[in-house]
């Protein structure tokens, strides 16, 4: 298993990726894979955040709808017809699953608060990620200079005609976000790290993204 720990130098938090799985096979059916996926998804959150209170992972629909956590929201696997979420509660773990759309974190440094996203070339278009800034402002007073915005794997150029990642970092910089990071990683460029839905036409798993809180 692909497992790529994120955003170390963050103490507050803690952030994860995983990637491929070798070995399982999946049902052509998005909706299906996602949903034969999330047993496998919370078993990993429960073994790699041993001091979570709860796990929530979005069932995205390429839109703009973001989920405000505040740690007294019962339990819920998937949360529908959602692709994003925000917390600063500790112990709460945020989950976006992706395969070429872009898993974006948004950290706020000072008033510790997270945001995760899904953005993908029509999520990027619907600004889900200028969205989760102006939320973490109204939510949680962040500055958009404490910001740290960090994109995931997804699929870019050659592999895809539409740069979003180039957009979303676009995105950020005008909203005055202080730190932008993008390692450039290709999901369609390494199936043995990633799955691709393009490069592999439908018939792929879902990654996930992940971050924490922490409560020290
Ligand atoms: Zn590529």
């Amino acid at each position: 298993m692909s497992l790529q720990p994120f955003l170390q130098d963050l103490p507050f938090l803690s952030a994860y990726y995983v990637g491929r799985v070798p070995g399982m096979q999946f049902p052509a059916d998005r909706q299906e894979a996602l949903k034969a996926q999330i047993p496998f998804f919370k078993k990993t959150a429960r073994e790699l955040f041993p001091a979570a209170k709860s796990f929530f992972c979005a069932q995205e629909v390429h839109g703009t709808e973001i989920a405000i956590l505040r740690g007294s929201e019962p339990q819920q696997d998937l949360i529908p017809n959602i692709d994003g979420m925000i917390t600063n509660g500790p112990g709460i773990v945020l989950g976006i699953t992706f395969a070429d759309c872009a898993p974006v974190w948004i950290v706020d440094s000072q008033r510790k608060a997270v945001a995760l996203v899904h953005s993908g070339r029509r999520g990027t278009e619907a600004g889900i990620v200028p969205k989760a800034i102006q939320l973490l402002q109204a939510k949680f007073a962040s500055q958009p200079k404490d910001l740290i915005v960090t994109i995931g794997p997804c699929i870019r150029p050659p592999c895809y005609e539409v740069d979003f990642a180039k957009t979303i970092r676009e995105q950020a910089a005008q909203a005055g976000v202080g730190e932008i990071r993008d390692e450039g990683i290709c999901t369609a460029c390494d199936l043995e790290k990633y799955y691709s839905y393009r490069r592999e036409k439908g018939k792929t798993g879902h990654m996930l993204g992940l971050v924490m809180l922490r409560s020290n």
